[in-house]
């Protein structure tokens, strides 16, 4: 039976001249009439902006929560992960590119509901969901429908951080927690190799963390980029000054992909000792990611310096945690236990846009669901897909965009432009 995918109307853009201006995030691009933005996630239709992603599914699979990275929020628990289209950013190293940028991948996608994602979790037994491997604040209309369909369920949100402050104040009011990537701490080297601006990336975690939402920051190292330590020092003194000590840095190693596969694999030594300057600098939680590490993945109390989480992979030990407190001293770690029940349901319906209620009109049946990322377990379903492909030359390009060898578009779907029916 054949699928349509009505539209639904971006948030966050005003009408100007013969296109819109996007505010869904700094880049702020202006979108003619039947282009789309940098991201690939807004179409500009005659009357209105369209959320073209919304609904369209590249990634589905149940993770551990220390995967995201997460090791403060509920550890040990798992968490259905969601991941759409396209990306803000266009990072050389990404290692999702083929759902993060339009010009490149497979673009595969199958689209669900709201209320079908939030299904499927169920059907999983899963009470937390995560919005991850592309960006997922572009998916911003789909995100707020399926927590306002599924008050309920955790939200957790891994992004770049690059998003206007109303609509990220807007996901704080669904969301539990984040995890925030700082690429580096030089804006030279967002320009670069992100394509954005180091100071509107920090500006979100202050935002976050402003918001009293659990916050965590990932600090991917890369040789020769962003590794020195002066450089790592500044971050972690920001970390110190601007949110707070309590907040958990995680130092991960870089291997080579994308347009980056001339880099080496950062050494463990670097992100050991990026961990011991952040320590000197006075953060308390600070780890080391992608290696298998004895002692540095472990969390230890502030109070008594006693291992109370312990870490090997994604096997986890909590035993010397007391809810979030330390077994041995009793000191009150940030910390959220698996036992503690979300405090209240924070999205109140009654301030849902009634014009975007409106221009929501509902979609028809799905096709069906469910491409995997690696993780623990299989992709919990696999029909029907949807192509995800506007044309190349539609799309505004990025100013950084600097990969013309990435732009050959996936034979196998380049004949569906659109994407919005699909059959089974
Ligand atoms: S990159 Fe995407 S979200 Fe950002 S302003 Fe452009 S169209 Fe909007
Ligand atoms: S922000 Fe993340 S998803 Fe986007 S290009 Fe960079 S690494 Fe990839």
């Amino acid at each position: 039976m054949a699928v349509i995918n009505e539209r639904t109307e971006a948030r966050f853009y005003e009408r100007t001249g013969n296109g819109y201006v996007c505010k869904l995030c700094p880049h702020g691009c202006f979108i003619p009439v039947g282009k789309y933005g940098r991201c690939g996630s807004r179409r500009a239709d005659e009357d209105m902006l369209i959320a073209y992603t919304y609904g369209k599914v590249s990634s589905l699979c149940v993770d551990p929560i220390e995967k995201k990275p997460l090791y403060h929020y509920k550890p040990g628990s798992r968490c259905f992960s969601v991941g759409g289209v396209g990306c803000n950013m266009r990072c050389r190293h990404c290692q999702n590119y083929a759902i993060s940028q339009l010009s490149s991948g497979k673009k595969r996608t199958t689209y669900e509901r709201p209320d079908e994602i939030v299904a499927l979790c169920r059907r999983e037994r899963q009470n937390i969901i995560a919005f991850t491997y592309n960006e997922p604040s572009i998916w911003f209309e789909y995100i707020m429908d399926i927590m306002k369909a599924a008050p309920d369920l955790e939200c957790l949100i891994i992004s770049n951080g690059l998003i206007c402050e109303e609509p990220l104040r807007q996901l704080c009011d669904v969301a539990d927690a984040f995890n925030i990537d700082i690429k580096g701490f030089t804006d030279e080297f967002y320009v670069e190799v992100c394509g954005a601006h180091l100071q509107d990336v920090l500006r979100s975690a202050k935002t976050v963390h402003g918001c009293g939402i659990h916050l965590e920051l990932t600090y991917l190292v890369i040789p020769g980029y962003n590794d020195a330590d002066d450089e790592i020092e500044r971050f972690c003194r920001w970390v110190l000054d601007e949110l707070s000590a309590d907040v958990p840095v995680h130092f991960t190693r870089f291997h080579p992909d994308n347009e980056m596969t001339d880099v080496q694999w950062t050494p463990v030594e670097t992100v050991l000792r990026c961990r011991e300057i952040g320590m000197k600098c006075g953060l308390k939680y600070v780890y080391v990611g992608n290696t298998l590490s004895d002692e540095a993945d472990d969390t230890y109390c502030p109070g008594c310096g006693m291992a109370v989480v312990r870490r090997l992979g994604y096997l986890v030990d909590r035993t010397g945690l007391d809810g979030s407190r330390c077994s041995e001293c009793g000191y009150r770690l940030n910390i959220i236990p698996r036992s503690e029940k979300r405090a209240q349901l924070r999205y109140d319906v009654s301030c849902r846009d009634e014009d975007h209620e409106r221009n929501h009109r509902g979609h028809g049946d799905s096709a069906g669901s469910g491409l995997s990322q690696p993780g623990d377990r299989a992709p919990v379903r696999f029909s029907g897909l949807y192509a995800y492909d506007p044309p190349v030359s539609d799309v505004l390009r990025h100013p950084y965009e600097r990969s013309p060898h990435l732009l050959q578009r996936d034979p196998v779907f380049s004949e569906h432009p659109n994407p919005g029916v699909s059959g089974q």
